[in-house]
């Protein structure tokens, strides 16, 4: 079938528009990066005029691309970086004030209070997330009392919440559609995981007017037209996902059990739980998988705070290396890590450890330790976090994990997707299509247009590119993993 589709992937460093086939291949693409504002220590923002401009700019690109290839495009799916918190205003459609980018801790203080109050528990419960800065309420509220009036206006109605998704949203549509979908819904802290709905509990606990809520829907839905003068032409926008939910889409993790690993500047490991809600008892988080056709998915994610941003400090702060890719060549010198470990608590450690304030280390090194040994404990450590994670997630489903699917910018080494498989005793699979957010937005809208009729068709376009299959025997992997543990229990504060 003739049928493309314009997949729009909002991300935390870049914007980018990417037309898929039916058959789920890339045929045209466009990108733009992103600046980063860092007013002060610890906070993160992004600039909505630059994201809705060069949103703009890419897709018209991508759909100029496909006019020249006498493609024509049917529909728009849309994926977003999670979490980051806008406000702007219905009448004039200007944000009040910068997008809070996930990372952000400006809110830290305000989340030690709920805790100290006592509401932890109960909002763990209600949403399935962690009481942290990270996720979207504790943002919206710093808003509406740090920008003068805010509150009020929120109170008459006349602000409207989103996260980016429901923003390029409420743009692309003139402001005819303000929606979000349940995956990014599902990161704020304000929706009710079981009933999937705004839970007026939270709302009251955050301080939050309702009348500022977008409505949420299924993943595959109708979420309005693009504005023809923008895009030269009218497109329905059919699907929306958070990243990491359209990473899982995008490698088609539709069973119980299945799972995805995307490494990027972090690593975000989703596995899926299926119509189950499954609580943590190690600090994961729950959280929606998707929803279709009204049937929920749900899913634990679990996240690495320092993935491919280790390997940017073996570049740009120590200045080992040139270029990323040469941590490869480097790691493969050695048979062995000679003893070395690294542990990059660089901003602390995650699940399962949750350290906020361990601190990054190198332990074993001898007089001719050097720069291989550093690259390859700093590669491997990633492996070994990703096994921590595992182990956890194996814990709280009660079901071993058979295959981990990769993707992300980290996995053109193969080097570390060897060794991961190695650590992790299972095999590790490469899809041959790498841009798998993107890709997963791409078949929600088709889904919703009738390309697809089920997950079992999308499933069937998967395919790995290559398996990596471990080669260690249990002996080794446990001597590795003991080393590993040794010096984190080193690292740990608390
Ligand atoms: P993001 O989407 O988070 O911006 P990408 O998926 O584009 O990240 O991946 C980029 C990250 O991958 C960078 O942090 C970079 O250091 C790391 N990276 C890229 N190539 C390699 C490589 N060959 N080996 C190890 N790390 C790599």
């Amino acid at each position: 079938m003739n049928c493309h589709i314009l997949a729009i992937d909002q991300g935390t460093t870049s914007t980018r528009a990417m037309i898929f086939s039916a058959a789920g291949r890339c045929v045209v693409r466009a990108q733009r990066e992103l600046k980063q504002i860092y007013p002060r220590d610890g906070w993160v923002e992004h600039d909505p005029e630059e994201i809705w401009a060069a949103t703009l700019t890419v897709c018209r690109e991508a759909l100029k691309g496909a006019a020249a290839a006498g493609i024509s495009v049917a529909g728009i799916g849309m994926t977003n970086q999670r979490e980051t918190t806008l406000i702007w205003n219905r009448e004039t459609g200007k944000p009040i004030y910068n997008a809070i980018v996930w990372q952000d801790r400006r809110t830290a203080d305000h989340c030690s209070e709920l805790k100290d109050q006592g509401y932890e528990a109960e909002i763990c419960r209600t949403t399935g997330l962690l009481l942290d800065p990270y996720f979207s309420a504790t943002k919206i509220c710093w808003l509406l009392d740090n920008v003068a009036g805010a509150r009020q206006l929120a109170e008459r109605g006349e602000l409207a919440f989103g996260t980016i998704d429901s923003f390029l949203l409420w743009r692309l549509t003139n402001g005819r559609s303000h929606l979000t979908d349940v995956t990014n819904a599902s990161r704020t802290l304000l929706m009710n995981l079981e009933e999937q709905r705004w839970d007026e509990r939270m709302l009251e606990i955050f301080e939050i007017p309702a009348a500022m809520l977008p409505e949420i829907r299924d993943c595959a839905a109708d979420f309005g037209d693009s504005e023809e003068a923008l895009l030269g032409v009218s497109l329905p926008i059919v699907g929306i996902a958070g990243d990491q939910q359209a990473a899982t889409i995008g490698q088609a993790c539709f069973e119980p059990g299945m799972i995805k690993a995307t490494y990027g500047t972090g690593c975000f490991v989703l596995l899926n739980t299926g119509e189950k809600i499954c609580y943590s008892g190690n600090r994961l988080v729950t959280t929606l998988a998707y929803r279709l056709g009204g049937q929920s998915c749900y899913a634990l994610e679990g996240s690495i705070f320092a993935a491919g941003s280790a390997i940017q400090w073996l570049r740009d702060g120590l200045g080992l290396i040139q270029s990323a890719d040469e941590v490869e060549a480097l790691a493969g010198q050695l048979k062995s890590n000679r003893g070395v470990y690294m542990v990059p608590a660089f901003t602390g450690l995650g699940a399962p450890y949750w350290d906020p304030q361990a601190r990054g280390a190198l332990f074993g090194l001898t007089r001719d330790s050097g720069k291989a040994e550093i690259a390859r404990a700093t590669l491997e450590s990633i492996a070994y976090q990703t096994k921590d994670l595992i182990e956890a997630l194996e814990k709280d489903s009660g079901k071993r994990i058979a295959t981990l699917r990769v993707d992300g910018g980290m996995t053109g080494n193969r080097w570390l997707i060897q060794f991961i498989a190695n650590i992790l005793g299972i095999p590790v699979a490469r899809p041959v299509v790498a841009e798998t957010t993107a890709l997963g937005a791409a078949f929600l809208a088709a889904l919703r247009l009738g390309v697809y009729t089920s997950l079992d068709e999308i499933a069937e376009t998967w395919q790995a590119q290559e398996e990596f299959v471990p080669d260690y025997c249990e002996q080794q992997r446990e001597g590795l993993l003991a080393g590993w543990r040794k010096a984190v229990a080193r690292t740990l504060e608390s």
